[in-house]
């Protein structure tokens, strides 16, 4: 598939980023591509679609930062409102908040309470699975707004990590398994 194509060809390794031993993958040229870009965000919407193309999702979840670049226009393309899960302090109104441990670091996260109806059906929308901890913070603040994670669609899954461990039986589509 061209998109599965197209990230292979544009990923950049980052040897040693953020820090030693870790082998960061930079999807900056992706996006910087017109037709790459566009390829992958038909890909990462097709998980909020059924087999005859009929969507089945009410809002598409992106995490700050990366997050937000892909889930934004996937959202458009699914024609769903979108909702930012962002870091610590940065939403303005009253937040559900859970922390979790990252791949490097520890990171709180944080969504609008209001953002997501109760009963509404929510994709998450990521660049990389890496430990899986950001994808299960995501799902259980979209449980506490009374919201169902009906899966996760990324790019690209680090599976060297054993992501799917952590994230159970929640539905996850990947484009590329590193
Ligand atoms: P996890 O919580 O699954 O360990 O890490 C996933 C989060 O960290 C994602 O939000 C992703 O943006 C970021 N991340 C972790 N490793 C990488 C990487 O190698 N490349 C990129 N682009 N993001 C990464």
């Amino acid at each position: 598939r061209t998109a599965q194509e197209a990230l292979s060809r544009l990923t950049v390794d980052v040897a040693d980023w953020p820090q030693e031993g870790v082998t960061f993958k930079d999807i900056t040229p992706v996006l910087a591509d017109h037709h790459a870009f566009s390829a992958i965000i038909t890909a990462l919407a097709a998980a909020g679609r059924d087999d005859h193309g009929n969507v089945v999702v009410d809002k598409v979840v992106g995490m700050e930062a990366r997050g937000f670049i892909l889930a934004a226009p996937v959202a458009l393309a699914l024609g769903i409102g979108f909702v930012p899960v962002r870091k610590h302090g940065k939403l303005p109104r009253a937040t559900h908040a859970v922390s979790y441990a990252l791949e490097y670091g520890e990171a709180t996260l944080e969504v609008h309470r209001d953002a997501i109806e109760p009963g509404e059906r929510v994709l998450m929308v990521d660049d990389v699975l890496a430990t899986g901890g950001t994808v299960v913070a995501t799902r259980q603040l979209i449980e506490a707004c009374g919201g169902v994670a009906v899966g996760a669609s990324v790019l690209m899954e680090l599976g060297f990590l054993d992501p799917r461990s952590v994230t159970g039986d929640l539905p996850i589509a990947t484009l590329l398994t590193i």
